[in-house]
């Protein structure tokens, strides 16, 4: 049956291959590539519409780009530029690629077509249905319609960095966190190329990186950093870097703008994020480049794998073969970057924050900045 948002309403007691909690980007793919190779999914979600309450800027890499079929139609413009400022915003780094390198998502858009990918492969999808727990292979549902049990042969948790599927499968959880937010607004055009402004001040970005992405479509004005170093809290931080940010001179600001933000893992993939009732994906697995804390990339290639596991067991009937996904090889690929998260979090005052940019505008430095952001590495791809 289907409900007035387009979404299936369930049974008092549905039954399913794979249960998968959570609609984001690594909920759905993990979905459709289930239910391509004939299985029975149901997806929920607690929002009641994909398009609402994003929780991320959209930043998708070339690897990704190259990589996966992304609706063109929701990407914007090319970004081959980079700036880099310190805390005065004075001499910035100016970094230019030959290649694209980014593309920003018009992400309530490409969520809500990715949904429809997912239905066409016979997904079965229901909003407005939060996760409530587990007993066995029974999972407990609610939505507006009262309470609902589903039996499923296995559980995704795409439930994001706080998984509640996580808990339920006593598998590992995010600890280490940070905390982002950005302002969100549509630009009529823009005189200078499109651009990713990087900010390193600790004052207002603790840990992390003040952003302004400017692609002519849209202008993206964010903060994130470790929640209780900011010194006026995440939003006082947001407000300040706001009045102030860079790259968008001449550009007129509306009075709404849309708000995102939410908890980004940087602790690297989890070690136990499979057992013999389920498994997690995207940043439930801490799947989230601890340096850039970018998602995207590493959430669409685990899911793959994930799904590859999860075939494998629906057509063996075995389990056990679950627990061949594993993140503890995953992780000792992020050890390089894990070091580098810890000497990000090191920069504590704009002080040695401006000392950084010394050492970043040296050949040296500014090589070694162009191979972390437009370089070639993605997230690592599983042992099959
Ligand atoms: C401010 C910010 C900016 C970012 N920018 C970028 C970027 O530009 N590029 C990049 O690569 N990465 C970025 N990231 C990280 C990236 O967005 C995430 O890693 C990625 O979106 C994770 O996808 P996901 O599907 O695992 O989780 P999510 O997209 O968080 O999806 C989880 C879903 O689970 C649902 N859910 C949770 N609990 C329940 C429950 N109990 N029952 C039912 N549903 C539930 C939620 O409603 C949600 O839809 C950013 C993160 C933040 C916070």
């Amino acid at each position: 049956m289907t409900t007035p948002t387009g979404t299936d309403r369930l049974g008092l007691t549905a039954r399913t291959d794979v249960l998968v909690v959570g609609a984001g980007l690594a909920g759905l793919h993990t979905a459709t590539l289930l239910a391509r190779q004939g299985h029975d999914v149901l997806l929920v979600d607690r929002r009641t519409s994909l398009a609402g309450a994003v929780r991320t800027t959209g930043i998708f890499v070339r690897k990704t780009l190259d990589d996966f079929p992304l609706p063109p139609e929701h990407l914007g413009p090319p970004i081959r530029r980079v700036v880099l400022y310190p805390p005065d915003l004075r001499r910035p780094v100016a970094l230019v690629s030959s290649r694209d390198e980014y593309r920003v998502g018009d992400m309530a858009p490409l969520y809500t077509a990715t949904a429809a990918t997912a239905k066409t492969a016979g997904v079965r999808i229901a909003l407005g249905t939060r996760y409530a727990g587990r007993q066995g292979d029974t999972f407990r549902l609610l939505s507006r319609d009262g309470p609902t049990a589903v039996r499923a042969r296995f559980v995704v948790g795409a439930d994001g960095a706080r998984s509640s599927v996580a808990r339920d499968l006593a598998l590992d959880r995010n600890h280490h966190l940070l905390v982002g937010a950005e302002e969100v607004f549509k630009l009529a055009g823009s005189d200078e190329p499109p651009t990713f402004h990087c900010v390193l001040d600790p004052s207002i970005a603790p840990g992390y990186l003040a952003w302004v992405v400017n692609d002519g479509q849209h202008a993206h004005v964010g903060v994130a950093g470790y929640a209780d170093h900011f010194p006026d809290g995440l939003r006082g931080a947001l407000r300040r870097f706001s009045a102030s940010a860079p790259g968008l001179s001449g550009v007129d600001r509306p009075e709404a703008v849309e708000r995102r933000g939410g908890p980004i893992p940087v602790g690297g993939v989890l070690r136990r994020i499979g057992c013999a009732v389920g498994l997690l994906v995207g940043d439930a697995a801490g799947a989230v480049s601890p340096l850039t804390a970018g998602g995207l990339d590493p959430c669409l290639r685990l899911s793959e794998y994930a799904a590859e596991v999860l075939d494998h067991a629906l057509h063996t009937g075995r389990p056990d073969t679950l627990s061949a996904y594993d993140g503890a090889d995953l992780r000792a690929a992020f050890r390089g970057r894990l070091t580098l998260r810890r000497g990000l979090a090191q920069v504590r005052t704009p002080t040695m924050a401006q000392a950084a940019f010394t050492l970043l505008r040296t050949p040296v430095g500014r090589a070694a900045a162009g191979r972390i952001l437009f370089g070639d590495k993605s997230f690592p791809t599983p042992a099959r």
